[in-house]
């Protein structure tokens, strides 16, 4: 049996898809032709290209009004291209953002660089909350008290931060562009696009291989452009010229398309999502039960995806790590800006995986607690 696999990113694929991959690397369908090896702009390639963005809209109910476009970057070329792209929309080209971790953080310093952009709201401070103190980005700050620029051209926001474990799922109506940064949480559950402008991903997380980047943005917010901004990376071109402004990642467009298909097999978002509220509960539940782990997240905001945790003594760290590999339990090290570990469990990660992990952790309390 493979090792059960919690990468925060690039992180576990569906065994099946790899399977798939590895059955029609050398030929894709009978045409010859490794996906790696065909152009872009061929009929096969067209046909992938065309039916993941087809399985990507049903499984997300994306509207007719918003476009799908498959670009390269990652996530954090996203954090210089939403402005790039959008702060025209304003005439004061601003934009305004909300930090809730190290990646909205990210966003709102790199964005800094393109305009004159505002910090509308930030967790990074501590926070009492019923009585209880929270540490900085343990918490996220309510919409309620966002300090909205009604003139800016959208705000920015992060659904999920990885490395904090922060989940922002309640996203709040607002007369102007939400654009979020979805990339460890998205297609792990619905998405209500009445409340959102973009949503963009890089694909490592929950999507498929690193490399491709998953942009889904209303139309009528593009063509604002400011000049200086990458033609090949130019969301109006790219939702005109079906995301080719030059070679798109295709190979990475192909597994991702496979694990839509996968998703859709599993029967799509609604029961993800089901398996995941299972998955993180049942972790959750093993942490707060025992004094000898710990969760400091705020527990309306924990994390689906990304479980950070900490060891009473964290000079019993490195053991951890050593024999939760050799149990087949990998890449549970949390973030260095956090320390302990970090369980990611993104769709790809079936119950079996979580319940292997909290038993693990409950022997491994019983040698050393
Ligand atoms: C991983 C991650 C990023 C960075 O992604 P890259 O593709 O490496 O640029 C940005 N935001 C979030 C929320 C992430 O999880």
């Amino acid at each position: 049996m493979r090792p059960w696999n919690f990468s925060a990113g690039p992180a576990v694929l569906p065994f099946e898809v790899l399977q798939q991959v590895s059955a029609e690397l050398t030929d894709w369908h009978g045409s010859g032709m490794s996906v790696m090896e065909m152009s872009h702009r061929g009929p096969q390639f067209k046909q992938i290209i065309t039916e993941a963005e087809q399985d990507l809209r049903q499984l997300l109910a994306v509207p007719d009004d918003f476009a799908v476009l498959f670009t390269q970057g990652g996530a954090q070329a996203q954090n210089a291209l939403v402005p790039l792209n959008l702060l025209g929309r304003s005439a004061d080209k601003t934009a305004d953002y909300i930090v809730s971790g190290r990646w909205s953080q990210k966003s709102f310093e790199e964005a800094q660089r393109i305009g004159p952009v505002r910090l509308a709201a930030s967790s990074n401070q501590a926070r009492e909350i019923d009585g209880k103190e929270y540490a900085p980005y343990t918490w996220f700050p309510e919409p309620s008290g966002w300090d909205i620029n009604e003139q800016a051209a959208y705000v920015h926001a992060c659904s999920n931060e990885t490395v904090g474990g922060v989940e922002f799922a309640d996203w709040p109506e607002l007369d102007i562009p939400l654009i979020m940064d979805a990339s460890s949480d998205i297609l792990s559950q619905p998405i209500d696009f009445d409340r959102v402008s973009a949503v963009y991903a890089g694909a490592q997380k929950n999507i498929g291989p690193a490399g491709l980047t998953l942009i889904i943005v209303r139309k009528d917010i593009l063509g604002h452009a400011l000049p200086q901004c990458p033609s090949a990376l130019n969301y109006a071109l790219l939702e005109q010229q079906g995301s080719m402004v030059n070679t798109p990642p295709t190979f990475a467009i192909y597994v991702a398309g496979l694990v839509f298909k996968w998703l859709q097999q599993q029967g799509g978002v609604a029961e993800i999502e089901r398996r995941n509220k299972e998955k993180a509960r049942i972790l959750y539940e093993a942490i707060d039960k025992s004094d000898f782990y710990s969760n400091t997240v705020e527990p309306s905001v924990r994390s689906r995806m990304n479980i950070p945790f900490q060891l009473h003594d964290a000079q019993l760290d490195g053991l951890f790590l050593e024999k939760a590999a050799e149990a087949g339990l990998l890449q549970l090290k949390g973030h260095k800006s956090v320390g302990g570990m970090r369980a990611s469990i993104y769709n790809a990660m079936p119950l079996k995986g979580v319940q292997a992990l909290v038993q693990f952790m409950q022997d491994f309390e019983k040698e050393h607690g």
